[in-house]
This record gives C-alpha cells, sequence and structure tokens, in this order.
C-alpha cells in the first residue's frame, strides 16, 4: 500500500518506520527542515524545532513505548540506550519486593525527548521511508469520497492511506472544510496548569540519587502546587513545578531566582538543588494553554473520510503530567501497521485505538478536573463512584504504595498498559483502596509541608512578579 503521512514528531516517525517495515510503501512529510545532529546526544541543544512546542520540555517515556519498541523496533530501543538513556525497573518499587514476570514491562525509559526523536529520526531515514524534511503540508487531495494523497507545494503525493499525524494543533478540519467535507468531532477539557521546568546536569562525582516513589524521584502535591523530578540521559534531570494557570503570582517562576526559591521550600529537593550535587543547563522553560483533546476521525462507524486516519495527538492529547502522549503515540503506530493489512483500515485502526484515546480523556479530564476545584479551595471526598479523579489520585496511587496488587494495577494505569477505566471497573482494587484509607490517614507526611504563603513570600523574595 503507498501511505502518505503529514507530520514528522514521534507519532509519524513511529508510523513510517513501522509500516515501511511491513512492506508499505510510505512518504513521510515534515514542515521543519532542520536534521538532527550526530551524535544524538547534543539533539537537546542543537535540534531547533519549532513545529513542536514541547520539544525540549521534560518527558516521561513509559512502559507502553518501550514494550512497542522491544516488539516492533528493538534496534531503537538499543540506539536510544546507546545514545545514553537508562531504563528504570518500576516494578523493583513494588511493595514487598516480588514481582511475577509480566511486571518487568513496568518499566520507564530515561531520555530527554530531542535525545529520543533524533535516534528514532536516525534510524527513519536510514530505511526505505521517503523523509522529505521543510515540506510542509497544505491539503487533502480527495477522490470519489475517499483520501488520494496529500498536496504539498513541491507537487501532490499520492497515496491509498493518508495519515495525520500533525500533532495537537493540526489543521485538518481546515483541509477538510476545503472539500465540503464533515470535520471530526472534538472533545475538549482544559488543563488549567502551567508547567515551569529546568533542567540541570549531575556534578562529576556526584551519582543519582534513588527515592521511595516509583520513578526513584521525589515528586508531589503540596497545596495547589505539583512538582516532579524526572531524570533524562547523560547525567541530566529535570526538576518540573504545575502552577494553577488563574493565579499570576506564580508566573514568577519564569525567573530562575524565584524557581529555585521555591524548590529550596520542598525538603525532598532539596539534594538536588545544592551546587555541589548539579548544575542548571536551561533557563526555566514554560508552557501552558494545555487541553485534553479527542478528535473523532471516525463516526458512528463511519469515518470522516475513508482513507484518511489520525493518529498520535491530532488523535488524543491529555495533561502532560500524565506523561501519556508518546506512549499512545507508539501504540497508535504499531496499530495502524496491524490495521494496514486489513480491508478497511479506519475500522480497523479505531477498533484498538479508540476505546484506549476515548478512557484516556475520561481520565485525564476527571483527575484534572478535580485537581483544578481542589486547588480552588473545594473539599472533596474522593468517592470510587462520584469523585472517581480525586478516588484514584488520593486514594489509589498512595495505596499503592502498600499494596503489591493495587501497585501493579496502578502502574498499568500509568504506564498506558491497561486503559485508564480500567481500575475503576476493578472491584477488588477498590476494596483494597478503601481498606487501607485509615492505614493512610495514620501516616505522617514524610517531611514538613510549605504553605501556599511560603511560596509567596519566596517568589517575592527572589524576583518581581511579571505581571
Ligand atoms: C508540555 C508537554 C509535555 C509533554 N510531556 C510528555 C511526557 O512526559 N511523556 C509523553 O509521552 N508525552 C508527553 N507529551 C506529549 C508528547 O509530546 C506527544 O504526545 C508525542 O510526542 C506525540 O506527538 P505527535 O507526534 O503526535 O505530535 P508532535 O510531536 O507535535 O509532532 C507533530 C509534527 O508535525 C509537524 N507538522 C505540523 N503541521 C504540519 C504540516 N502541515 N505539514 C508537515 N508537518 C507538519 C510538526 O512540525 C511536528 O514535527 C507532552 C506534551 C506537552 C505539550
Amino acid at each position: 500500500m503507498r501511505v502518505a503521512i503529514a507530520g514528522g514528531g514521534v507519532a509519524g516517525l513511529m508510523a513510517a518506520l513501522l509500516l515501511s517495515r511491513g512492506g508499505h510503501d510510505v512518504d513521510l512529510f515534515e514542515a521543519d527542515p532542520s536534521a538532527p545532529p550526530d551524535p544524538a546526544a547534543d539533539a537537546f541543544l542543537k535540534w531547533e524545532r519549532r513545529g513542536v512546542a514541547q520539544h525540549r520540555l521534560p518527558h516521561q517515556f513509559l512502559g507502553r513505548l518501550r514494550e512497542v519498541l522491544r516488539a516492533r523496533a528493538p534496534d531503537v530501543l538499543a540506539r536510544v540506550l546507546a545514545a545514553g538513556a537508562t531504563e528504570h525497573p518500576v516494578y523493583r518499587k513494588i511493595p514487598g519486593g516480588e514481582w511475577l514476570p509480566d511486571d518487568e514491562a513496568l518499566t520507564s525509559i530515561f531520555v530527554r525527548r530531542p535525545v529520543f526523536e533524533a535516534v528514532l529520526r536516525g534510524v527513519v531515514a536510514e530505511s526505505s521511508v521517503r523523509l522529505h524534511a521543510g515540506v510542509h503540508v497544505d491539503g487533502l487531495l480527495v477522490n470519489d469520497g475517499s483520501a488520494r494523497g496529500l498536496r504539498v507545494l513541491a507537487g501532490d503525493c499520492e497515496a491509498d492511506l493518508v495519515v495525520d499525524a500533525t500533532g495537537r494543533r493540526t489543521a485538518v478540519a481546515t483541509w477538510l472544510t476545503e472539500h465540503g467535507l464533515p470535520v471530526p468531532v472534538e472533545e475538549r477539557s482544559l488543563c488549567e496548569r502551567v508547567y515551569y521546568c529546568r533542567y540541570y546536569r549531575l556534578r562529576d562525582g556526584a551519582e543519582y540519587l534513588d527515592s521511595p516513589s516509583p520513578s526513584g524521584a521525589p515528586l508531589g502535591d503540596i497545596g495547589a502546587i505539583r512538582f516532579n523530578t524526572m531524570r533524562g540521559d547523560n547525567r541530566t534531570f529535570t526538576i518540573l513545578v504545575g502552577a494553577p494557570s488563574w493565579d499570576h503570582d506564580y508566573r514568577a517562576l519564569r525567573e530562575p531566582a524565584a524557581f529555585q526559591a521555591v524548590l529550596g521550600l520542598i525538603p525532598p529537593l532539596a539534594p538536588y538543588i545544592s551546587e555541589d550535587f548539579a548544575t542548571p543547563i536551561t533557563d526555566i522553560l514554560a508552557m501552558g494553554g494545555l487541553e485534553n483533546v479527542r478528535r473523532h476521525y471516525m463516526g458512528d462507524a463511519v469515518p470522516v473520510l475513508r482513507g484518511l486516519v489520525g493518529i498520535g495527538d491530532s488523535y488524543c492529547h491529555t495533561d502532560p503530567l500524565f506523561g501519556w502522549g508518546a506512549s499512545l503515540a507508539a501504540a497508535h503506530a504499531a496499530a495502524l501497521a496491524d490495521a494496514a493489512d486489513t480491508g478497511d483500515v479506519n475500522a480497523a485502526l479505531e477498533s484498538v485505538i479508540g476505546p484506549t484515546a476515548d478512557a484516556a480523556f475520561v481520565g485525564a479530564t476527571l483527575e484534572d478536573d478535580a485537581r483544578d476545584r481542589e486547588a480552588r479551595g473545594e473539599v472533596i471526598t474522593p468517592d470510587p463512584e462520584r469523585e472517581k479523579g480525586a478516588f484514584v489520585r488520593k486514594v489509589v496511587a498512595p495505596a499503592s504504595m502498600l499494596d503489591p496488587v493495587i501497585f501493579r494495577a496502578m502502574m498499568r494505569r500509568v504506564m498506558v498498559l491497561d486503559p485508564a477505566d480500567a481500575i475503576y471497573q476493578d472491584h477488588d482494587i477498590r476494596a483494597r483502596a478503601l481498606g487501607l484509607v485509615e492505614k493512610l490517614k495514620a501516616m505522617p507526611r514524610p517531611y514538613p509541608v510549605p504553605t501556599s504563603e511560603d511560596f509567596a513570600t519566596a517568589m517575592r523574595g527572589a524576583s518581581v512578579p511579571t505581571a
């Protein structure tokens, strides 16, 4: 089959690679002109990617992505590791320390996104895929009620299957409207947070620290703030702070001094920002204006356009807090490679990726909504029926650190190995988690928790907030 793919991010590159390895004839169009540097480890600082706003923002690469690579592109995984990434066996944090053979899937990859993408792009460049860099897709070719290819300035590209992998800001609705065709229905919900982050590199002689969290690094919720620490490749790590977008005082976090002052108030982060341990390698990177979106390329069992499919972020994207995007994109690419060998690609693809995307969208929406209402001062009782989002975050997640069965179910959800709604439907998990509520309440906080006023004072003392 001849396939034309618009967009060469993680989704487009993965799809191109897996389709070409399945014997299909693939053209991949990427608007950004620049090629990744060699070695790939330099990509974080040297690879310009204007088409991907989150290019340098921290990414968790979770179990589902790794499983797709292990099964379908082990050479990519090997080259990512050779570029300085490491694998993190989350399953070894299981309470009681007894894991099962299947738990090995609960392993993430520590790598910065530009480095991961540079390796993947390098493998695609060596494959039979015709990679057209610096070529912007302007529209669709449509004939007889089916997609027949992509319109690009340099000349039309005819194809039997057209893939929209152009990311969150896809222009697919415009492309379809130009032909008088229906557009995908969109479901949307807000992520009312701005993410601020900074990258660091370990000093010579320093080694990564361990922490009790599954990722092995500190993370947590303190009032309206969420913080996370993520290891990267080549002795790097990043610290991320998510703050409510409606509270403009937190805009001061764009200033390195205010950012460091806030981190300094969070006890488990103190060793990470010590000058003896690590040195910052970036300014503060920030991103807001985010949403959860599920875009329906398939209506009621009928595609908006036969022969056109969406994958990756254009199909579904969720709050980056969850870190699900690249895993979903890889799963979409694998499902597309399988669907391309069937008689009805649209239906075959949708039947595999639709339910998982629906569950991811609903799960992220429920948790974001509960988090935002709490940050605005609402008191929420985490009820497993009426407040599922709060129940998962405030009961199941902490209970998973005490019970191996809950840990396994929770981590399979976190790592996109099970659909996000499986945990609501599992009555055993619910009962086990509810049975631990009193024990959790009795557990002391592991460190003194700063208040919002402490953060405000630290930010005021460190910098002049932007209006
Ligand atoms: C702040 C932030 C943090 C994130 N953190 C994580 C994380 O921790 N873990 C995780 O798994 N995911 C994370 N994600 C999501 C992740 O980046 C994406 O889900 C994943 O990379 C798949 O994206 P994609 O390939 O579908 O789209 P993109 O990566 O956006 O790629 C789309 C590509 O299409 C190209 N393009 C666009 N329009 C055209 C056109 N008309 N013609 C030709 N080319 C075009 C663009 O240049 C770009 O290269 C995060 C996202 C954000 C915003």
